[in-house]
């Protein structure tokens, strides 16, 4: 492992665009299929690991439905949030706003209420026995139309979990126009909730511009193809409304070609803050530091610079000041003691 690779696996981080059954690890998969044997998935940890590497998109989204097939009732909800958390402590991820879709598991006949007290029990303990602070992204499933969305709307203001922060709209964007959300959204920010769809993953720069006049994000889920609009780009950069780039997704999904190509380097050199981020980690085949390494490399980052990445996602997350405060400092004593000992003289 080289010196930044080091540095980077220690360093206290907060994720800000993580979704919840998309960050089903093959052990926590396995763990699910134990309490399921009907179903397709295998538990045999060797056989499943062949099952889960990323082959295409087909190929996720196989794995994905899957995985949405073992969430069957509120205590497969709660181990496998709680699971999730773990993962996110071996990466020394101290924060994750966890982007939940209820929808999906409501239509599955889990009621609302245990689905809520489920990620609800989860958190607290991962709180108190990991260090890791969950907070909730509830999201509306674009592809299955508005009433899912008058659904997650209903959940998210109706019901109100403590742990709940914001909004979120995701699926597919192509055929999915974002302004027809706007009555879900308008509800979610009259509650409180802060407003983060995804937009312009797969669609033009058109799609960032609705998402932030009709539904009016305060981030944007990926905005891969902001760059392609230098006046949005500019309006990003002098309105800190912050990108949350997916770099080895937007490959997996071929919004992006190749890393090589991906816009992040257009993004960062406009002043945008962009946050790094791992989407659906296990089932695109990376984790957070995997990401932070690749966008070193593309931005030509030494540690000072990975821990300004990492400061930048504390800044555009919605954890209260004095939360905020705490994990910055974290980041800074790490960095300062890591890059003292990196330029100490041998003894
Ligand atoms: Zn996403």
């Amino acid at each position: 492992m080289s010196d930044l690779d080091a540095f980077i696996a220690g360093l206290p981080k907060a994720e800000l665009h993580v979704h919840h059954v998309g960050s089903a690890s093959p052990r926590i998969v396995a763990e699910l299929a134990a309490r399921h044997p009907d179903s397709a998935v295998p538990t045999d940890p060797e056989a499943l690991a062949d099952y889960f590497t990323f082959r295409d998109f087909a190929h996720f989204v196989e794995v994905y439905l899957s995985v949405v097939d073992l969430i069957r009732d509120a205590e497969d909800v709660r181990l496998l949030t709680y699971e999730v958390a773990r993962d996110m402590a071996r990466q020394q991820i101290r924060y994750a706003e966890l982007t939940v879709t209820p929808f999906s598991s409501t239509r599955r006949g889990i009621p609302d209420v245990a689905f809520v007290e489920a990620i609800e029990d989860a958190r607290k303990a991962a709180e108190s026995e990991l260090g890791v602070f969950l907070r909730w992204c509830f999201d509306i499933p674009g592809e299955a139309g508005l009433a899912a969305a008058a659904e997650t709307a209903r959940i998210a203001c109706d019901l109100r979990p403590e742990g709940l922060v914001s909004f979120g709209l995701g699926g597919p964007e192509i055929g999915v126009p974002r302004p027809q959300f706007k009555p879900y959204f308008d509800r979610a920010i009259a509650a409180g909730l802060h407003s983060v769809p995804h937009a312009g993953e797969t669609t033009g720069p058109g799609t960032i511009w609705d998402a932030l006049d009709d539904l009016r994000a305060e981030r944007i889920g990926h905005g891969t193809s902001a760059p392609q609009d230098p006046k949005l780009l500019a309006h990003l950069a002098e309105h800190r409304i912050p990108l949350e780039v997916c770099p080895t997704s937007n490959i997996a999904t071929r919004a992006v070609r190749t890393l090589e190509e991906h816009p992040v380097r257009a993004m960062f050199d406009a002043g945008v803050l962009v946050t790094i981020n791992s989407d659906d980690p296990p089932m695109f085949g990376t984790d957070l530091n995997t990401e932070y390494r690749i966008a070193a490399r593309l931005l030509d980052l030494d540690a000072q610079g990975v821990a300004t990445l990492a400061k930048n996602a504390v800044e555009a997350s919605f954890m209260d000041a004095p939360a905020k405060s705490r994990l910055t400092a974290e980041i800074d004593t790490y960095t300062a003691t890591h890059t003292h000992t990196a330029t100490q003289p041998p003894a």
